[in-house]
């Protein structure tokens, strides 16, 4: 055996970050490989309104073995099969950014190219016509993919929304139930080593140390040990993304959940709405430089579907990342890695990612500097592409005559976005680029979405005639059409699937 091997990890924090991380160290190191400790402290709590995700969750709990339906019953989960943007382009405007691609196979020639050559007058609703994730939301309906061939219903990708409380007893009870320790205390200092300047211990508030060999910053923004400790520093963007903060308050349900996350364009900021079976989820991503808590407040409350079940809860945060995410041997996964607005519901799986990134490179007590190398590089490219697509849907707006979108309209943005929007602009072509998160699906779903028109369509798409053409895209939008009128309703799925016995 190898006598370098990890012994012990210790996790530092118990907020969705840490209960993800202990939960997939447990099982893929299964039970005798090396201890692992989590240390929280109910005092300072956690953040806990991260809620909707992505349909990449569903690797992270087949991963795990997680039985979906227990998990969705214990979550309190709703299906989610994409979000909707209301007056982000311009006011009064709205549009989906499904999960899952547009149109059916297109024997090697982009569904996009196609769709812009027969429809040079496209809206949003036109193009939500070849989406069956987006009919099905709109319609409020919901099933998983099933065995039907080249049919749409095989291919039905979706997330969740869940309550992140539930979510990590959920995980913890997972995690424990698999070997991991659990600590009630609260870290005031740690020990590094000498000469090499590793960490050895964390310190409690009752003297007590926790001695590790890899340790786990999930700590969440204050950055306990990356930070304060190694000193990783952050890069802040909040000359690209001016908000600073949220207001959350969960609020009583009004009919049966929507399927999709719901984020409404506002004075300063915009406005979240996540629906789960016994509440709404609801809060206002604003910028302080531009309202002040009180407005904010004023602006969510005035606009929840029923009553508030809380006070409104206050965050802050600087959007941006951590110039380095590993350390020596501490790894920051979650908010202690860095954090992006929740527009586009990263967040959860940028710890998932981490947590798969270390596990394929998992060190021994050597520590090989090339790997801690390549997670740096790998983790820095991934938070930066998500943050140039959040970004794009504040640049891609119409929304004029209010200074804090006045001033997004007209900012400079990175090079990277200004290229994509440049190629789209041409010939409504996008690329996606190495490892990054959003496909072609999401850009164009967002691009069009806001309204940037392409010059012209990809010049292959004349392949086709445009009588073929329009007969294969009437086909398409009659299937999928079909497929929607197949599906069940959301809430009726739930009760038959999910319900407690
Ligand atoms: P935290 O939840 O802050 O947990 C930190 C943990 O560290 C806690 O257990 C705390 O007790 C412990 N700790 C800290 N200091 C000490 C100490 N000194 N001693 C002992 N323990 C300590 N993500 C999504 O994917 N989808 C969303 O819809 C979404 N919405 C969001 C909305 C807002 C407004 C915000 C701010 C975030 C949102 N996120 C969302 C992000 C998501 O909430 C976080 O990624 C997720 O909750 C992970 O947080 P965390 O565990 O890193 O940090």
């Amino acid at each position: 055996m190898n006598n370098t091997r990890i012994r012990k990890i210790v996790i530092v924090g118990g907020g969705t970050a840490g209960w993800m991380t202990a939960a997939a160290c447990a099982k893929i190191l299964r039970n005798n490989y090396c201890e692992i400790e989590l240390v929280e402290s109910e005092q300072i709590g956690s953040v806990g309104v991260g809620e909707a995700t992505i349909p990449q969750i569903g690797t992270y709990n087949r991963t795990l073995g997680i039985e979906e339906n227990e998990f969705v019953r214990e979550t309190r989960a709703t299906f989610k099969l994409g979000i909707e943007f209301v007056d982000w382009g311009a006011p009064g405007e709205r549009y989906i950014h499904p999960f899952g691609t547009y149109g059916l196979d297109m024997e090697g020639v982009s569904f996009h190219a196609f769709f812009l050559k027969a429809h040079p007058d496209w809206t949003a609703r036109t193009l939500e016509q070849y989406s069956l994730q987006a009919q099905a939301a709109r319609h409020g309906k919901f099933m998983r993919p099933v065995n039907a061939g080249n049919s749409p219903l095989s291919k039905i990708a979706y997330a969740f929304h869940f309550d992140a409380g539930l979510y990590a007893q959920y995980l913890r009870r997972y995690a424990q139930a698999r070997g991991v320790a659990r600590r009630e205390g609260k870290i005031v200092d740690a020990v590094q080593n000498s000469q090499t300047g590793y960490i050895e211990a964390v310190i409690l508030e009752d003297g007590c140390t926790v001695e590790g060999d890899l340790f786990i910053d999930c700590s969440g923004f204050r950055g306990l040990l990356i930070d304060q400790k190694l000193g990783a520093g952050y890069i802040d963007w909040s000359h690209w993304l001016p908000c600073d903060a949220a207001v959350a308050v969960p609020c009583e349900s009004a009919g049966p959940p929507t399927p999709f996350t719901r984020s409404t364009a506002r004075e300063a900021g915009w406005q979240w709405r996540i629906p789960l079976q016994h509440r709404i989820g609801n809060g206002l991503v604003f910028s302080r430089g531009y309202i002040d808590d009180d407005k904010a407040a004023g602006i969510l409350l005035a606009n929840l579907d029923g009553k508030p079940l809380a006070d409104p809860r206050f965050l802050n945060f600087t959007p941006g990342r951590r110039k380095l995410f590993w350390i020596k041997n501490c790894v920051a996964i979650g908010l202690a890695a860095g954090f992006i607005e929740p527009l586009e519901s990263t967040s959860i799986h940028l710890i998932q990612s981490g947590v798969a990134k270390l596990l394929q490179m998992f060190p021994d007590r050597r520590f090989n500097q090339a790997d801690i190398d390549r997670y740096n590089r790998v983790t820095a490219f991934e938070f930066e592409r998500i943050r140039d697509f959040i970004i794009l849907h504040y640049k891609a707006t119409q929304r004029r005559r209010q200074p804090f979108w006045d001033y997004v309209r007209e900012m400079n943005i990175p090079d990277y976005l200004q290229d994509k929007i440049r190629l789209f602009k041409s010939y409504g072509r996008i690329f996606r680029e190495n490892e990054e998160l959003f496909n072609d699906t999401s850009w164009f779903a967002v691009m069009t979405g806001q309204n940037i028109r392409p010059n012209g369509y990809d010049p292959v798409a004349d392949v086709l005639s445009i009588e073929e053409t329009r007969a294969r895209l009437d086909h398409i939008r009659a299937t999928i059409a079909t497929c929607a009128g197949h599906m069940p309703p959301h809430e009726e799925f739930i009760a038959r699937h999910c319900a407690f016995d």
